[in-house]
């Protein structure tokens, strides 16, 4: 089916191999647009239960409660041993939204990394989907963040970026999205998409009114060319 000439044209009328040396194009141009000398990648533990803590949240209410959480807490011990109650009232104070569960979440993430895995972040995508309050996009980030492994987190940038330039059918989830990149675009690359499309979401390709004369992409682009709206595109 994916070899079939048209069968991927749901934006351009292009054959999966035209498709996928487009994508590829695209990634190189966005890697040139938005260098790093090298990739933001951390503590497996600390990205995990920023993660949880950032889902619907702004950076900056993020950046503050996660701050303000590792203070208190410095270590995954104190956490699996802190009262619900306590990490709750110091989320609802820094203004994170869903305090309640991700409360429960992140003490209970805690426990279980702690007891089941011996105090280490699993590292497979099969282990961490099965942490409380951990999804496919969290246990991407905590993959390429946390490990710097090769994956590709599908937040609401990707979602959007990807189906603007016609990688991923407009109408599809952000699961989705992701078995089209992965298919796409070459393994080594797939670290970068996440950290250029969030720059790029950010800078130009801007949820509301993307700054399309100005951006490099344009000719790769089937949104530039009106082929496809963001009408059909569903939220992530
Ligand atoms: S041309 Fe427009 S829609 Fe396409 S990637 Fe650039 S800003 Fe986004």
């Amino acid at each position: 089916m994916m070899a079939a000439k048209n069968s991927h044209s749901f934006t351009f009328n292009e054959s999966w191999d035209e498709k996928r040396e487009r994508a590829i194009r695209i990634v190189k141009k966005l890697m040139e647009m938005y260098p790093r000398k090298r990739l933001l990648h951390g503590d497996p533990f600390f990205t995990l239960i920023r993660c949880i803590i950032s889902q619907r949240n702004k950076d900056e209410t993020t950046d503050k409660a996660s701050e303000a959480l590792f203070r208190k807490y410095p270590t995954i011990q104190d956490l699996a041993n802190a009262r619900v109650e306590d990490v709750q009232r110091i989320l609802k104070e820094n203004g994170v939204g869903l305090w309640k569960n991700k409360g429960i979440w992140i003490v209970e993430c805690s426990r279980i990394i702690l007891e089941k895995y011996d105090g280490k972040v699993p590292d497979t995508l099969e282990e961490l989907v099965k942490l409380p309050g951990i999804g496919r996009k969290c246990a991407n980030i905590v993959l390429a963040y946390g490990f710097g492994y090769q994956a590709i987190p599908v937040d609401t940038h990707v979602n959007r970026i990807s189906k603007r330039l016609g990688l991923a059918p407009p109408k599809v989830s952000p699961e989705k999205v992701e078995e089209y990149l992965v298919r796409l675009i070459p393994k080594e690359l797939w670290i970068y998409v996440n950290h250029a499309m969030v720059d790029h979401g950010k800078a130009i390709c801007r949820p509301i009114s993307p700054k399309c004369n100005e951006c490099p992409l344009k000719t790769l682009c089937p949104y530039a060319k009106g082929l496809v709206s963001d009408e059909e595109i569903r939220k992530a």
